[in-house]
């Protein structure tokens, strides 16, 4: 059974577009059980995508929350039209059906005095990115460089501190990918809850802001947290190019990476399905079988795997969530 960190089929959805990866109909055959399903609010694209394996692009300007606010009620609108269960208990994780956690990745849509949290949480919030790579009221993310630290700005706001406190309280996992480094150590210290990263790698092998350092995932380890390995190929290769000509094998090494330093216990599966250029003989979630053989390949046994497909996610859940 695979549960998967993060999807961008939302809004692949809500812009009308073609899926690349999160094909529903291939679930059972993949024996994909579902996972993080994101709300995200997009800035608008960048004119020029990176040319040079060498990049530094700006941090995207902020979204206003009444705007952010708008576009999320047409997420959440897709996001219940998805042939998925809503997911508020590790026990709707099942072989043979697909269970969807609502995840939102930027707080944006958020009142900055958190009076919306509780009516978010009645709908079935069980996830929330503090930012995704921007500014907002509550923290700044990375801006996409590579490569580069992602120690790249200011960390939480109070109002970034309170909603860490509140999404304890409620039980609602805090994601930590897209967080600047400053950020990363404020919630670290923080928060009571288990420390997760949805959809990063290791910044050892690929320098990008969006992955995380040996000290985040020392940090990550010690709080009994878990990293889900990011399948963008950006994030993913040595020299930081978007280049979907990329093997399976720079999953598994990432996996690898993080197993050896901090235990197998703390790695699972980010995709970033249909929000990332990612290996392209993965073919999306049908490729999911495929992975797990190149796994076994790279010396990864039957308990590992059963660790990283699903039973770390499902712990973690089961410690985060009331
Ligand atoms: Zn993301």
């Amino acid at each position: 059974m695979i549960i998967d960190g993060h999807n961008d089929l939302v809004l692949r959805t809500l812009e009308g577009e073609e899926v690349r990866h999160v094909h529903l109909d291939k679930a059972a055959e993949a024996d994909f059980a579902g996972g993080f399903f994101a709300l995200f609010v997009p800035s608008p694209k960048p004119a020029k995508p990176p040319e040079s394996l060498h990049y530094a692009m700006p941090l995207p300007d902020p979204i206003p929350q009444e705007e952010a606010a708008r576009v999320a009620a047409e997420l959440v609108e897709v996001f219940h039209s998805l042939p998925v269960e809503l997911a508020t208990s590790p026990d709707d994780f099942r072989p043979g059906r697909v269970a969807a956690i609502l995840h939102l990745e930027g707080a944006e849509p958020l009142a900055a005095d958190l009076s919306g949290l509780d009516e978010w949480y009645a709908r079935g919030l069980r996830s929330l990115g503090l930012v995704w790579s921007r500014a907002n009221a509550f923290a700044e993310g990375v801006p996409f460089r590579f490569p580069a630290s992602p120690d790249t700005g200011p960390g939480l706001t109070a109002e970034g501190e309170a909603l860490v406190r509140r999404c304890n309280e409620l039980g609602i996992l805090v994601d930590l990918s897209h967080l600047n480094e400053a950020g990363f150590w404020d919630v670290a210290r923080l928060s009571s809850a288990p420390l997760v990263a949805t959809h990063s790698n290791a910044h050892a092998l690929c320098a990008s802001t969006r992955n995380l350092t040996d000290a985040q995932l020392d940090a990550i380890r010690d709080s009994g947290g878990v990293v889900g390995i990011n399948f963008a190929v950006a994030f993913l290769r040595s020299d930081g190019a978007n280049e979907e000509d990329t093997p399976l094998t720079e999953i598994v090494r990432h996996a690898q990476y993080i197993a050896g330093r901090i235990g197998i216990d703390h790695v699972a599966f980010g995709s970033d399905f249909d929000g990332a250029d990612v290996p392209a003989e993965l073919d999306g979630i049908a490729g999911f079988p495929k992975l797990v053989e190149t796994f076994r390949a790279g010396g990864f046994d039957d308990e590992a795997i059963e660790k990283i497909t699903h039973r770390n996610w499902l712990r973690v859940l089961g410690e985060t969530w009331r």
